[in-house]
């Protein structure tokens, strides 16, 4: 095909975009069509390494032979029962991912918001009808620079403006703290607080990790103060920073935590609230649904991801390839970096702002082969799917160096 007629195709697909859809992402202009494992391509056959990994969906990689050969399978058999009726995928799904996490009980649903908005329901019900908090006080605390996902519920208690700005009035009972900060958990719990939400790491605010020991500390003031722990692990867990979850690292148990993504290896939506029995538990029949939520698709795609997760060494890998990419980016020598943090294959680079937006240098790496995307002005995430292989973290490397080095 000549290179005009390439062009075109490419341009012609954003124009229609623009033209026809919302504008509620700023895209690179790449059309990709085909994805297997680390690797996607686009329209024009170029190959690109993904280091986004759809936001950490994708962390089995592109399109896993297992897990689409269970979604086709499913699909053939039986794709939706709704919950007025029982099917045979939900109870295997519930006994595996209760096996794999700890966790005592299990509630099904689509997109992480929902797991979410779920999770805030459950605790504000538990606040009432088991802390005994009066009718309608249950306050529940939340972190500044939050991601938590979009629905008016959720960004009412953002302090992004741009996400917040015209959407309101919100829902009230939310307070925001400093994330990281102890001593603000401490002095923010009144006796009406039912739950503290927060991420292991803030991934969308830019790879922000707390002081050593945070989480260890809050789950002590949370205890101490009757407080449901929730942990947003929904970016951080299934393997993407080295462990199963992220609340690994430091040792301790959520009494509820929320998973999506890579539950489903990017396969389908799905998303779950996990928890100890006395939280879930407060749910009785007709309080909470959803149509699609514990399908037997999402349920048999659900118990592949998390099996491959596991058999196919996808943690461990993340921890050891994700000290590789961080040496690797360490290793880089540009005044205008900031800082290299990052744990497994959560990693970031900050520039100072005077490297300006680092949209440029997003653009310049995708022409070398390798996508990622800024998180606000200054940092870019690396994320790549957990399969990555060393040969191929140091080819991801050398493009890396080359852009970021030169950029001034
Ligand atoms: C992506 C994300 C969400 C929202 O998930 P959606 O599936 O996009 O609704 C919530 N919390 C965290 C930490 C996330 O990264």
């Amino acid at each position: 095909m000549p290179s005009s007629q390439i062009q075109s195709d490419t341009e012609q697909i954003l124009t229609t975009e623009k033209a026809l859809g919302a504008h509620t992402y700023k895209p690179l202009e790449v059309v990709l069509s085909r994805g297997a494992g680390v690797w996607v391509w686009d329209i024009d056959g170029r190959k690109y390494l993904d280091c986004l990994s759809a936001y950490s969906a994708v962390n089995q990689g592109h399109c896993h032979p297992r897990i689409h050969a269970a979604l086709v399978e499913q699909s053939q058999r039986l794709a939706l029962t709704s919950r007025a009726f029982h099917n045979d995928q939900l109870a295997p799904f519930y006994q595996e991912v209760c096996a794999l996490t700890n966790a005592h009980k299990v509630l099904p649903m689509n997109s992480g918001a929902e797991a979410v908005e779920s999770a805030l329901k459950v605790v504000r019900k538990w606040g009432y009808e088991v802390k005994g908090i009066p009718a309608d006080q249950a306050e529940i605390i939340v972190c500044e620079n939050n991601f938590h996902g979009r629905t008016i519920t959720i960004i009412g208690f953002s302090s992004d403006t741009n996400s917040r700005r015209n959407f309101g009035p919100f829902a009230p009972g939310f307070k925001i703290i400093p994330f990281g900060d102890v001593q603000a958990l401490e002095q923010a719990i009144t006796p009406n607080t039912a739950g503290f939400l927060v991420e292991p790491i803030q991934g969308e605010a830019g790879v922000i990790i707390a002081p050593d020991g945070y989480l260890k500390q809050v789950r002590e003031i949370c205890s101490r103060n009757n407080v449901v722990l929730i942990l947003d692990e929904i970016q951080t867990g299934l393997g993407r920073t080295g462990k199963l979850l992220a609340e690994q690292h430091d040792h301790i148990e959520a009494d509820i935590t929320l998973i999506g993504k890579a539950l489903s290896g990017g396969m389908y939506p799905v998303s779950a609230v996990l928890s100890n029995r006395e939280t879930l538990g407060v749910l009785q029949p007709g309080q909470h649904g959803s149509t699609f939520g514990g399908n037997p698709v999402a349920c048999a795609v659900a118990r592949m991801a998390l099996k491959v997760l596991i058999e196919e060494g996808m943690i461990d890998n993340a921890e050891c390839m994700g000290q590789r990419f961080m040496a690797g980016l360490k290793a880089i020598q540009n005044p205008l970096i900031r800082e290299v943090r990052g744990c497994g294959l959560l990693l970031a680079v900050e520039f100072h702002p005077e490297a300006g937006n680092v949209r440029i240098i997003c653009e310049a790496l995708m022409r070398q082969g390798v996508l990622v995307k800024e998180t606000h002005d200054f940092t870019i995430r690396f994320a790549p799917p957990l399969i990555i292989t060393a040969s191929e973290v140091d080819w991801a490397l050398d493009r890396i160096n080359s852009v970021l080095s030169s950029h001034a």
